[in-house]
């Protein structure tokens, strides 16, 4: 079978880091985790994977990222057992009842949410569009308004998917990557913390300290921390996450954010047997089928 595209690969370590975090219940210290002992499978993926398939559907279907189209996605495939936050079931609600995404995604939260469900999603078109990073960075704007408006909620998206179009097609890695990331993203919080993240000599418990470890469930609490992980381990799948389920709260999205930018580069062989077994597999509604049998 051919190998799979690099934005189907950065799916699969999404979909592997998020069933994997959200099975991370344990606190970051306690002798399970620290000890790297990995839970019985299998590992049930949560709202980031259904979202990402959401998004890949939309560009297999377009070629390009049709808002319209992603919000009837998001609302069809939506499923209040995968872990939504409150403010994201209650958009998508309201997506299915009738209302325009138009209309709610830039009022909600006051000005559009922050929170970091379009960055969660997103890697894997950072790899579909890559190398051209300006098609990059407005795919990855416009999959987010959908949901996350707020300006930070779109440079989170936008700081992702460039991260992950960047492992595809350049060798670059931790403070370089970071530091090529930043260029693209808008002025703001989150650009600010990836730009400190590409200066930061430190463990990654002092990493999650400054740059934020999730709990805020906030673009620019999770998104450089994400990053940082990601540009700091694309020789060890297994090593990058574990670290994520030590530091972070909100584990299965930094991992899903984290495993995604990885996988762009690594391709699919990158992510352990184990852990791609432990994994539920991908929703059989998506498409194309040869994702199944990878
Ligand atoms: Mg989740």
């Amino acid at each position: 079978m051919a190998p799979l595209s690099p934005a189907y690969a950065s799916l699969h370590g999404l979909r592997i880091g998020d069933a994997f975090g959200a099975r991370i219940t344990l606190p970051g210290d306690h002798p399970d985790v620290v000890g790297r002992v990995l839970p019985p499978g299998p590992w049930a993926w949560t709202d980031d994977t259904e979202m990402a398939c959401s998004v890949l559907s939309v560009l297999d279907r377009h070629g390009h990222l049709d808002q319209d189209d992603l919000a009837d996605h998001f609302q069809r495939h939506f499923d209040p057992d995968r872990g939504y936050g409150p403010g994201a079931e209650r958009v998508l609600l309201r997506y299915r009842r009738g209302e325009s995404w138009r209309d709610i995604a830039r009022s909600v939260f006051g000005g559009g949410s922050w929170g970091n469900g379009a960055a969660m999603r997103v890697a894997p078109l950072g790899a579909w569009f890559a190398p051209e990073l300006d098609r990059v960075v407005t795919e990855a704007a416009k999959s987010a308004e959908v949901t996350h408006a707020h300006p930070e909620g779109i440079a989170g998206a936008v700081a992702v998917a460039v991260a992950a179009a960047l492992a595809c097609t350049s060798p670059l890695d931790g403070g370089e990557l970071l530091r090529a990331v930043a260029t693209r993203v808008a002025l703001g919080e989150v650009r600010r913390r990836i730009e400190v993240a590409a200066e930061f000599r430190g463990t990654a418990e002092e990493a999650a300290r400054e740059l934020g470890n999730g709990r805020e469930v906030s673009a620019m609490d999770s998104v450089p921390l994400s990053l940082w992980l990601a540009a700091h381990h694309f020789g060890d799948f297994e090593d990058a996450l574990w670290t994520a389920a030590r530091v972070a709260e909100d584990v299965d999205t930094v991992c899903a954010m984290t495993g995604g930018i990885i996988a762009a580069r690594t391709g699919y062989d990158g992510i352990p047997v184990r852990w791609r077994d432990s994994g539920e597999p991908l929703p059989r509604w998506l498409v194309p089928s040869a994702v199944y049998e990878a």
